[in-house]
């Protein structure tokens, strides 16, 4: 149930963001004194004063809405909405008349509270890749690497603006990622999969040669599927559930087409914790929001 009395107004935000945020009790943002009591308002937000330390605080101070242009009830339609139903910020700048640079700035912002994958594989691994076209929104351009011409190595590169994105899919401990990568090739894939428990890591691929030196390795143990001779599935040897969560992280990207390569990580990121939320009736998706950014 979309969570409509919550964007009603920003007291009605902010009444949100209070009980979120102080659900396990008040606490002084700088000292952590637990201390606090009351101290009047500043406009639609509750105002504290702490009894330790003295400092007086609300309840937006020290979080990633605090001195936003934007109110906060536009803010938390606009999360929402960008995390539940893919909208572009383009989109919502129209929808509820905030600017651009200053949303954008605030995605990004919410994007860099979100934590950086943990690979710990246990196996068996499915891994591919997909490449995104990047557009050179947000970035200076860069004439050198346009220039450059078609690069010999592999399926595309971040050079060209056709960052490579991993996609791993962990059949032992159902966990997925998806992974920008500077190149596809040896080293990249490498690093994605060296941190394993198990002794011989088992590892699903398709042909292409970047995951040929994983033969001769023997904490690998590859199986490849190789799709140019139209053999698709082989028992449990696929890579099907990693080309599924590409297309989805493919449809993930596509309102926001023109993003650049070095933007990727942020947008990625909020699609992996958009799977979290999806399925949660809506405020309680809300209050998630709220909280991992808190
Ligand atoms: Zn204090």
């Amino acid at each position: 149930m979309f969570p409509v009395e919550v964007f009603r107004s920003e007291a009605s935000a902010a009444n949100l963001l209070e009980q979120v945020r102080w659900r396990e009790g008040l606490q002084c943002p700088r000292c952590q004194s637990e201390s606090v009591i009351k101290y009047g308002s500043y406009r639609e937000y509750q105002r504290y004063r702490c009894k330790n330390c003295g400092r007086t605080f609300n309840d937006k101070t020290g979080t990633i809405f605090a001195h936003a242009k934007i109110g906060l009830d536009k803010l938390l339609f606009a999360f929402y909405s960008l995390l539940r139903f893919n909208t572009s910020i383009r989109q919502l700048d129209a929808e509820i008349d905030v600017s651009y640079r200053s949303l954008h700035r605030r995605v990004e912002r919410f994007a860099r509270t979100l934590d950086a994958p943990q690979l710990d594989l246990v196996g068996p691994v499915e891994i591919d890749e997909f490449y995104v076209s990047a557009g050179k929104k947000g970035r200076e351009r860069d004439q050198e690497s346009r220039s450059r011409g078609l690069s010999k190595r592999g399926r595309g590169n971040y050079d060209e603006d056709k960052p490579p994105v991993f996609v791993l899919v962990d059949r032992g401990s159902d966990q997925r990622y998806v992974i920008p990568s500077k190149s596809a090739d040896e080293s990249a894939v490498r690093l994605l999969l060296d941190s394993h428990e198990e002794e011989s890591l088992t590892v699903y691929t398709d042909g292409f040669r970047a995951y040929d030196p994983l033969e001769t390795d023997e904490t690998y143990q590859r199986e490849a599927v190789i799709h140019v001779e139209g053999e698709y599935v082989d028992g449990d040897v696929h890579v099907n559930t990693c080309e599924s969560h590409a297309s989805l992280a493919r449809r993930w990207l596509s309102p926001h087409r023109g993003i650049s390569k070095d933007k990727l990580t942020t947008y990625l990121r909020l699609f992996e914790f958009r799977r979290k939320i999806l399925r949660k009736p809506g405020r309680k998706a809300l209050k998630d929001i709220v909280r991992t950014v808190l």
